[in-house]
């Protein structure tokens, strides 16, 4: 709580307060990789015009866009503070991730190491090949110096044909680059390569024109290169058309920081003006190019979602612990959503394919068992603990977590396909998003990185009173869905698309998860709630011995099920830790498994109007 109030005022002040001169001297960085083959960088950093007293410099716990904490000061060694006339300063450590600097005469200099062997979205990767720089998890940064401008300069790498990457503002130095503010420093991921750089504009429906630049990291050839290009052009263009027109990107262009190398490691991290998609593939191997651009199109999403049209518990972001926010449903979720509609309206993917693959995220929430315990706004707020966070003790959260990028993305396919229905096609989801955009994107923020009118749960439901002009409708919708843990009446919209959303196996005998038991008769897993076996007191660890009097053996479980419908009942015979033996009765249920297929594969016929809406769904909407 302390660090969170401390934190806010350093920046909110500096929006209404005119800073005395000095306090506009930049923060310089200075990056090198002496030997790239021990993966470490060389890093120098100035803070000039200290305010007298203790200089508090930090490592980030957190980094935009990654809900976990994962204490990135673990990895510095070899820190030593100077002052301005080169005088050695002790540092002292309150806290794990801070150097408390004091003595100094104004000038605060720190060198130190850091070590980094992993490239993503969140982490430093530097070996031979290149040097893969995720800010939060490289640069040692200064409380009370949010505001200050910064100027970063990398030493001219051994390789002569490494290039950088990165959404920082050029100078003329080719080297050298600079962020308004500390929030635009750690946005903004950095590659330095011999990487294949390529650019193209789209116009967007508004009529203007966006720059889109390509650094790939690769080992593939021009063909590959050429048609990852092209895809993402056609990702691009589709998606001005869902918000009507391109965010004003600050360099001047937005930039793919791809790295695809089967040493590398995978992730996609969006940013303001920039995205990290990486994978470790080879995009030599057939079919990569297309399943690596799936990604493309969920980061560039986020260039609207997320990096301007910002939940307000991720504005500014906290660098000193976890970010909570109740929103990820939203922010998440509807980017998987889009990010998945719009490869099926440009053709990247098969559109029927695309449509199950969204139904897919609608019939796992329907059986998600930890909606019995969470809303999509409880489930969001559970990514400090979901994201690549990590801990060895054991945890229910296979039973009472869903990701809110599923949900997200479930509750999305429910709202675009129940305002396409009530207003026979006029609305869409694509109008809320534009209506999300026009209030809490598109205004920007007073500097680059900072985002003035970020959206809190009640904007998101006002916004969509005003797209609908239904608040009743709204109210509902939110109040069930979003905060509450019911479903949408999924099959009948999915319908109204020609897709038959249906039981997998109708009147067949269910007593929990299809992989219960291990070859031996033990439970494998945490059982879900409510499921037939957890109601009869089994769970994970016990051992069942006998099945209706047949001893267990592979196949006798199974076989036991096959021949009962719901409704009967199975007992067993289980060993449990402690030793004791213990009978339990199971009343099986039917099996509650669904599947979305096409009308025409369930033996209908595709009506006028269902083939209508799927079109108007999942058709192309761009302009070439
Ligand atoms: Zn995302």
């Amino acid at each position: 709580m302390r660090l969170a109030a401390r934190f806010l005022p350093s920046v909110l002040t500096c929006l209404v307060v005119t800073a005395p001169a000095f306090a506009q001297a930049p923060v310089t960085y200075r990056v090198s990789f002496p030997a790239p083959e021990h993966h470490y960088a060389q890093i120098e950093v100035m803070f000039p015009n200290v305010p007298a007293g203790t200089l508090e410099t930090r490592m980030s716990r957190s980094s935009p866009g990654r809900y976990a904490v994962h204490e990135y000061s673990k990895n510095v060694f070899e820190l030593q503070a100077f002052d301005g006339k080169g005088k050695a300063l002790a540092t002292t450590r309150p806290s794990p991730y801070q150097w408390d600097v004091a003595g100094h005469d104004g000038t605060v200099r720190i060198v130190y190491k850091i070590y980094g062997d992993y490239v993503d979205g969140t982490y430093l990767g530097i070996d031979p090949t290149h040097a893969h720089l995720n800010m939060p998890a490289t640069l040692l940064w200064a409380r009370g110096f949010d505001s200050r401008s910064v100027r970063i300069t990398f030493d001219a790498p051994k390789s002569p044909s490494w290039v950088v990457a990165t959404q920082l503002f050029p100078t003329d130095d080719r080297w050298t680059f600079t962020a308004p503010n500390l929030q635009y420093l750690m946005d903004s991921p950095t590659e330095l390569s011999a990487q294949t750089t390529r650019s193209f504009k789209v116009r967007g429906p508004d009529g203007k024109e966006v720059t889109i630049r390509v650094a790939i990291h690769h080992d593939a050839g021009d063909a590959e290169i050429n048609e990852y290009v092209t895809g993402a052009e056609k990702i691009v263009r589709e998606q001005g058309a869902v918000f009507g027109e391109f965010p004003d990107f600050e360099p001047g262009y937005y930039t793919f920081l791809g790295d695809y190398v089967p040493w590398g490691g995978g992730d996609g991290m969006e940013h303001r003006n920039s995205t990290v998609v990486a994978a470790a593939v080879s995009l030599r191997t057939p079919g990569m190019v297309a399943d690596v651009l799936d990604t493309v199109s969920h980061e560039f999403f986020h260039a609207w979602n997320v990096e301007r049209i910002r939940p307000k518990t991720l504005e500014p972001f906290n660098f000193e612990q976890a970010n909570i926010s109740g929103e990820l449903w939203l922010a998440e979720g509807f980017t998987q959503y889009y990010g998945d509609l719009i490869m099926a309206r440009t053709g990247l993917s098969k559109r029927d394919e695309a449509a199950a693959g969204l139904a897919r995220a609608a019939i796992s929430v329907i059986n998600s068992p930890g909606r019995q315990f969470r809303s999509a706004v409880q489930m969001s707020q559970m990514a400090p603990f979901t994201d690549a966070a990590s801990a060895i003790d054991k945890t229910n959260l296979s039973i009472t977590f869903t990701s809110y990028y599923t949900y997200g993305s479930a509750i999305a396919i429910a709202l675009d396909l129940s305002l396409r229905d009530r207003s026979n096609g006029k609305i869409s989801l694509d109008d809320y998003m534009q209506a999300m955009w026009r209030v809490h994107g598109k205004p920007g923020g007073p500097q680059p990185g900072l985002v003035e009118k970020p959206y809190t749960l009640a904007d998101a439901r006002a916004r969509l009173a005003e797209v609908c002009g239904d608040r009743a409708f709204t109210d509902e919708f939110f109040d069930k869905y979003v905060e509450g843990r019911e479903v949408a009446d999924y099959a009948r919209l999915l319908l109204r698309a020609g897709y038959v959303l249906r039981k997998r196996s109708p009147g067949a005998a269910w007593l929990g998860p299809a992989n219960l038991v291990g070859s031996n008769g033990t439970i494998q897993n945490l059982l879900p709630w409510g499921s037939p076996a957890f109601d009869a007191g089994l769970d994970q660890g016990d051992v069942i011995v006998d099945v209706d009097g047949k001893a267990m053996a592979s196949g006798v479980l199974q076989a036991a099920i096959k021949s009962r419908k719901p409704g009967d009942r199975l007992r067993v015979t289980y060993k449990r830790r402690g030793g004791a033996t213990e009978t339990a009765t199971i009343t099986l249920k039917e099996d509650p498994s669904l599947e979305a297929v096409t009308v025409e594969s369930a033996g209908g016929t595709l009506t006028p109007a269902q083939h209508a809406f799927r079109e108007a769904w999942l058709g192309p909407k761009s302009k070439p």
